[in-house]
């Protein structure tokens, strides 16, 4: 059967794409244009492979893109720093982006969904993911549309926001049609080879950055703001797997493999990959935030029911750092 991808040109779409053509599935991937299309199609030139141009989330027509389509992986959603407008570049497209794939697709006969949503949609005790605590799928990061609307807020809260009421759209949308299936995927931060068309460096998607700054030479080490992890593949495995998996038929799979703190990232690559030595940042004497409490995420549903265990911390970060090198030379 035929499933669509949105947002199959970003950094986990992609893997998504990969995943599911590997399972057998029919695959078409939405993208803004079609150029973007053209340069998608050079990573996946199988035959049961296809794209279809949808410039806006908000206000696109996906007719077309819906033909024969039996699931969607809605994937695509602003995941950007350096806001102008935290309505119009991330709260409006991730949140009415949702509702308006859910709505043509329903029409379209389709009933089963699995929506990305994040780690950073649940955290609701104090300092977010350093609290001494297990997440589950009951919590909901408190933080309001209007508070995220206001300006007022950093820019990674407004993204984490976004996405809480992104998901939140799915799962009214599901409530207004009971035979709808949803599926949600909250994953932590993802780290992992990119594979998805990027043209340079500078365009590297948001949280693989955080990792290419600490071998790129600018010898700073971004703020511990997601001290968890996962791997890119398994994040992507989780979506496809999810698609004909009743027991996760409207549930929130959250996936988390473990501790990722800045300054361990660092320590597995200056161990391993020594000669970078002259691009890292001066290595702090100790974890900055070591001492601090680091939340645990119930990741039961992804790891046992859909068996998706996840790679450690030291294999991730390796696989980033070599495709990021490669990257390097190619572009
Ligand atoms: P990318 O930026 O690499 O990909 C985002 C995708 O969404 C791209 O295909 C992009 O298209 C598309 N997109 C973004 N904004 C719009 C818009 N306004 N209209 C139409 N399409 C848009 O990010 P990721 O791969 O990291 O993110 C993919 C999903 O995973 C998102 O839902 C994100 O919230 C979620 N997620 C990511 C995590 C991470 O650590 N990376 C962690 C948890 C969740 P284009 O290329 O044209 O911009």
């Amino acid at each position: 059967s035929r499933i669509l991808v949105t947002g199959a040109n970003g950094f986990l779409g992609a893997h998504i794409v990969k995943e599911a053509l590997d399972s057998g599935y029919l695959v078409r991937g939405t993208v803004r244009s079609q150029a973007k299309a053209d340069d998608l199609k050079k990573v996946f030139p199988s035959d049961k492979f296809e794209t279809a141009v949808v410039p806006d989330l908000i206000t696109g027509d996906y007719t077309e893109a819906l033909i024969d389509v039996t699931a969607v992986i809605h994937s695509a959603s602003p995941f950007t720093m350096g806001l102008t407008d935290p309505k119009k570049d991330l709260l409006d497209p991730a949140i009415d982006g949702t509702t308006n794939i859910l709505r043509a697709a329903y029409a379209a006969g389709v009933k089963r969904f699995v929506v990305t949503s994040t780690v950073g949609a649940l955290p609701n005790k104090p300092e977010s993911l350093f609290a001494d605590t297990t997440y589950g799928p009951d919590d909901w990061l408190p933080v309001t549309y209007e508070q995220a609307a206001s300006g007022t807020l950093p820019d990674f809260i407004v993204y984490i926001t976004s996405k809480k009421y992104a998901e939140l759209a799915a799962w009214d949308f599901a409530k207004e049609h009971p035979d709808v299936k949803v599926t949600a995927v909250n994953p932590t931060i993802i780290y992992g080879p990119v594979i998805h068309p990027i043209s340079s460096l500078k365009s590297l998607n948001a949280s693989n950055m955080a990792i290419y700054s600490l071998i790129n030479g600018s010898k700073t080490i971004p703020p511990d703001s997601v001290p968890v992890f996962c791997d890119v593949v398994s994040a992507a495995r989780i979506h496809v797997k999810a698609l004909d998996s009743e027991p996760t038929y409207g549930k929130r799979v959250l996936f988390a493999k473990g501790p990722a703190t800045m300054y361990q990232i660092l320590q597995v690559i200056a161990k391993a990959r020594p000669e970078l030595a002259d691009r890292f940042p001066p290595i702090p004497e100790v974890d900055p935030v070591a001492g601090k409490a680091i939340s645990r995420i119930d990741s039961r549903i992804a790891m046992d029911t859909l068996g998706v265990k996840g790679l450690e911390l030291e294999e991730t970060v390796l696989q980033t750092v070599d495709n990021l090198l490669e990257l390097e030379k190619k572009l």
